[in-house]
């Protein structure tokens, strides 16, 4: 084919709606769209100026169970890149994706390569439940494992932007050290503790957390929190409440924490938050609230909640 023929084939395909994957042109920036908020604020620091990065759960919604809307193929069909955290956290994301037909977007699943943990392998139990399938999706929640993840995510940025490898190598290596800095935080933060059990009235999350820093975790739900805890189960949670000498009950973001408070009622416990992070309000979205933020703050009220020194 010559030149000519090959420019008038391409400004065909172009007016025809159907462009080959092409590199982005300079103007364009990369569009990411991702599926969760840990996934999100990694991917806007590695973009930096050079991406137009969105969260595809609306601001609130539920992260396990979430249902795409027929708007969320239209705006894969336009996107570069998307990134999820793997099949066992967003079951929904794998099925969203046999609805897309885009020869341009490339996809990401941000936790290859990391191994779940099992529930039973962590420092801790959940009151007699016993989770099936592929394990504890929340790996995000082990600091070294979202360094990993901006690797990945970095990895999907280069593949599909390189004319700007150096900006979005720049920027992951920012974010690493944030998290880097994080987990030091927490290592020293939590080395010294009355208690070191986590007793949460919320899903299964912090398994990945606990196991970083020798702590034991006790959830009320399970990892994908669709089963709720008996009699016996509560029971067994009133009386660890107590023992724990804490006087804390964890409850989770997003969600009201309507278990938590009847644990905290029965024990006379008070109640703080520990944020996972799956998604976040619209008045965190806009604020411009950070993975690393939230994880401080959750530093501070297990800090608190443990009666650490
Ligand atoms: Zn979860």
């Amino acid at each position: 084919m010559t030149r000519g023929a090959a420019l008038v084939a391409l400004l065909f395909l172009a007016l025809a709606g159907c462009t080959p994957r092409e590199q982005k042109t300079e103007n364009r920036k990369l569009q990411v769209v991702t599926t969760l908020f840990p996934l999100y604020d990694m991917a806007r620091a590695i973009g930096g100026t050079s991406a137009q990065v969105s969260l595809l759960l609306p601001p609130g919604a539920e992260a396990h169970s979430f249902e795409p809307r027929p708007g969320d193929i239209l705006r894969l069909n336009r996107a570069d890149l998307f990134v999820y955290t793997g099949p066992f956290m967003e079951p929904w994301a794998e099925s969203l994706l046999k609805g897309i037909d885009s020869p341009r977007l490339q996809v990401v699943n941000a936790g290859r390569g990391i191994p779940l943990l099992k529930q039973g392998e962590e420092e801790r139990h959940t009151a007699g439940h016993h989770h099936e399938g592929g394990g504890d999706p929340h790996i995000w929640l082990d600091f070294g494992n979202a360094q990993t993840m901006v690797v990945t995510i970095l990895a999907g940025f280069v593949e599909r932007d390189p004319a700007h490898t150096e900006l979005y190598r720049h920027n992951a290596a920012g974010y690493r050290a944030r998290l880097e800095e994080l987990d030091n935080a927490y290592r020293t933060g939590l080395a010294d503790c009355k208690t070191r059990t986590i007793i949460h009235g919320g899903h299964f999350a912090f398994g990945y957390l606990a196991k970083r820093y020798s702590l034991r975790y006790l959830s009320a739900f399970p990892p994908s929190g669709d089963s709720e805890p008996n009699a016996r189960q509560m029971a067994e949670m009133v009386g660890l409440i107590r023992s724990s000498g804490a006087g804390v009950v964890y409850y989770e973001e997003l969600v009201s924490p309507r278990l938590a408070d009847t644990l905290a009622r029965e024990t006379g416990a008070r109640l703080l938050m520990l944020n996972a992070a799956h998604n976040v309000s619209r008045a965190d979205l806009d604020r411009g609230v950070t993975l690393p933020d939230l994880m401080k703050q959750n530093l501070e009220n297990l800090r608190q909640g443990l009666l650490c020194r």
